[in-house]
């Protein structure tokens, strides 16, 4: 018979707080002392292509915020971090512990489910429950549907459904702290080098404040289309590691401004589109658009993304992007915009560069943000309205502050050309969509 003491594990993923952490809560109240758990998932690592990848510096101070928290004299546990392929680790853990429960919250990416359901699958087979749980939205999976029991495609709709069916409970935090004492004892863990990560660390992660900015949201209206204003919140990168509970955030937004809150319900209808509509990763939303011949000009991709365009506000944007992990969201439409039709460039070449840089890159809502620009999405722009740059960028960057700021050289002769006049890319693109869409 073996000794060794029974336990729960709670496995952190994209959720890295202690405070409000629904699956936490559940473990923390299970009969079992609880091991949390965060694991360098190599099977996601190798996909990352920079060596100094801001997220992960991200991840690692988060880390070591838990695990200080966690080793506190009140608490008394650590924070067990493993690197390799998640199913790996378990078959460790499993020889090294008396694993009761595993608990974790829902991650709804494609990659996420199937590894979720090997976890599950191999726990089922040593008796061990794996109990997962709602946390990173209010609502999941079927929770919001038309009467007719199909998923919404259109926002407008899914919105008034989704605040039709929010009552207080929803909004409600879960009271982690009370249950403290029932972490797992233990001396303290080693934490990691980068190095044995296979990184480095980012020297100037340009990582925001995960405090709620309240006058931010109370004006929100007035500044969250300026890109030179600090008009909108920032919280972006913390909703996707979850070092805020959306629950504690959509409160506030609820009781302060209806604009702000219904952002944060398209972040949740572009994860309900990725849910039920998974083909969405690698094709179009609507089939059709996965017709339209693209130029895919390798060189004028290129200058796409070293923002040398020739267009002020698309290379203020890119620039910005390279440089700080962020782009404002009206830029984001512009850059988007911008590659799909004046340059006809596929918008997964888009997506995937996005994907590289952006702190707060989300599967669901970046697919939904590229799909919308290129018009092939659900909800999408119609494909021939084109964002004028330079109307854009008169109407939302009046007095060139932000343009200034990302590019020095604006105003001396290494500023390039526009890499395609505007009016005759107009055309091409409406001429392409057009004879794709019809054809
Ligand atoms: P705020 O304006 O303060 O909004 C608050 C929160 O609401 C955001 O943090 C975000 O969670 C949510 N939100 C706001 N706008 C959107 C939107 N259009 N779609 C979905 N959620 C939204 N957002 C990401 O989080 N990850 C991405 O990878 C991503 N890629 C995008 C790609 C394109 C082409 C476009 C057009 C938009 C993309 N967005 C993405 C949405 C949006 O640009 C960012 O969420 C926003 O700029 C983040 O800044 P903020 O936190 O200050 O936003």
């Amino acid at each position: 018979m073996s000794k060794k003491k029974q336990i729960a594990i709670f496995w952190f993923r994209r959720d890295l707080r202690l405070d409000d952490n629904a699956g936490l809560y559940h473990a923390l109240r299970s009969n079992f002392e609880v091991l949390p758990l965060f694991i360098y998932d190599t099977d996601i690592l190798e996909q990352l292509e920079d060596k100094d990848d801001a997220r992960l510096t991200m991840i690692y101070r988060y880390l070591k915020k838990i695990k200080e928290e966690l080793e506190s004299k009140k608490i008394g546990s650590s924070l067990c971090i493993k690197i390799g392929k998640p199913i790996e680790i378990y078959k460790e853990l499993t020889k090294e512990y008396e694993i009761k429960e595993v608990y974790t919250n829902h991650d709804y990416e494609p990659y996420a489910k199937i590894r979720d359901e090997n976890i599950k699958e191999f726990l089922g087979g040593k008796d061990i429950a794996f109990k997962t749980f709602k946390d990173q939205v209010i609502f999941e999976k079927d929770e919001v549907l038309k009467d007719d029991g199909e998923p919404y495609v259109v926002y407008t709709p899914y919105s008034k459904k989704w605040k039709s069916k929010l009552k207080p409970f929803y909004l409600k935090p879960y009271p982690t702290g009370k249950y403290f004492d029932n972490f797992y004892k233990t001396t303290h863990f080693d934490f990691p080098t980068y190095e044995q990560i296979g990184f480095e660390a980012n020297r100037s992660p340009h990582i925001p404040s995960d405090e709620i900015p309240e006058d931010i949201i109370k004006n929100y209206e007035e500044t969250r289309d300026f890109p030179a204003k600090e008009g909108t919140s920032r919280l972006s990168p913390h909703l996707r590691f979850g070092t805020i509970s959306i629950r504690k955030l959509a409160k506030v937004a609820k009781e302060t401004n209806e604009k702000y809150f219904n952002e944060l319900i398209w972040r949740e209808f572009y994860m309900s589109i990725l849910y039920h509509y998974p083909k969405v990763v690698d094709t179009a939303f609507r089939e059709k658009y996965d017709r339209i011949p693209w130029r895919n000009n390798e060189e004028e991709f290129e200058k796409w993304c070293e923002g040398k365009t020739g267009y002020p506000l698309v290379d203020a944007g890119m620039r910005q992007l390279n440089e700080t992990g962020f782009m404002h969201n009206r830029v984001r439409m512009v850059v988007a915009s911008f590659l799909t039709k004046h340059l006809l460039i596929d918008w997964r070449w888009g997506e995937a560069y996005f994907a590289r840089k952006l702190l707060d890159y989300e599967l669901s809502s970046n697919n939904g943000g590229w799909q919308w620009a290129a018009g092939s999405g659900v909800d999408a722009a119609p494909y021939f309205r084109i964002f004028n740059p330079e109307s854009q960028l008169k109407k939302f960057d009046k007095n060139q502050k932000y343009i200034r700021t990302w590019i020095e050289e604006i105003d001396t002769k290494n500023y390039p050309k526009p890499i395609v006049e505007h009016k005759v890319a107009r055309e091409r693109a409406l001429k392409t969509y057009k004879g794709a869409l019809n054809g």
